[in-house]
């Protein structure tokens, strides 16, 4: 089973993956926990090349586009499901990822505004067509989230220091995707009381898994 978590900054993600996980290694279950970007030593590299705070958008050729960004998050993407994902589904586990595709169609898609089709193109191309079993949206204002963000005393990387109305065209990003596909998707109010979060996200979960 692959679960993928979704949302904007500050909507409190590493938090519900752990506690999913923990809930269901507790059941006794091989569960992977993972992100995007930057699970794999390649990956890493990436993450480091895509966060770095001096390669927001310049005059053109100084700084990392949209599209070698998109390439960039498309090859961590492609390297993390290779080596990482398909391997723990193929052993039955139940793989956790804290983003994957619908953060490429969001951020650099919605967010840097290349057109989200053909951003869904690389991301599928990239993955083989792996495709989530569930979602979980963490639905958050941006000016929350941003806040929230903030007084975790980490310093800004390049997409947090974004403008809000970057952040706005991402949470719509997000949000016209699972309105479109409510089956695979879960959309949680990231505001409410963690523990009630992570409990209706794993009544979904359950649903799912095998007995
Ligand atoms: O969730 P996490 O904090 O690890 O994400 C790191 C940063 O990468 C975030 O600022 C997120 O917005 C950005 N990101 C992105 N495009 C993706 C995945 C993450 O811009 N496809």
């Amino acid at each position: 089973l692959f679960v993928v978590f979704e949302g904007g900054e500050g909507a409190g993600k590493s938090t519900q993956v752990g506690l999913l996980a923990e809930a269901l290694r507790g059941e006794g279950r091989a569960v992977l926990v993972t992100r995007e970007p930057g699970a794999t030593d390649v990956g890493v590299r990436i993450r480091e090349l895509v966060l770095d705070p001096t390669a927001t958008g310049g005059p053109a050729g100084a700084t990392l586009g949209p599209r070698a960004e998109a390439l960039l998050y498309a090859a961590d993407r492609a390297h993390h499901v290779a080596s990482l994902v398909r391997p723990a589904l193929t052993r039955g586990e139940v793989v956790i990822s804290d983003r994957y595709v619908d953060s490429s169609l969001a951020y650099q898609g919605a967010g840097r505004t290349l057109p989200v089709d053909e951003v869904a193109w690389l991301s599928d191309w990239a993955t083989g067509g792996l495709v989530p079993d569930l979602v979980v949206l963490l639905d958050v204002e941006p000016v929350v989230g941003l806040a929230r963000a903030g007084s975790r005393g980490g310093s800004a990387d390049r997409l947090e220091s974004e403008a809000l109305p970057f952040h706005e065209r991402v949470r719509t990003g997000f949000l016209r995707r699972a309105g479109a596909d409510p089956a695979r998707y879960l959309v949680v109010d990231a505001t409410g009381a963690p523990d009630d979060i992570a409990e209706r996200i794993l009544d979904r979960v359950r649903r799912l898994l095998p007995p």
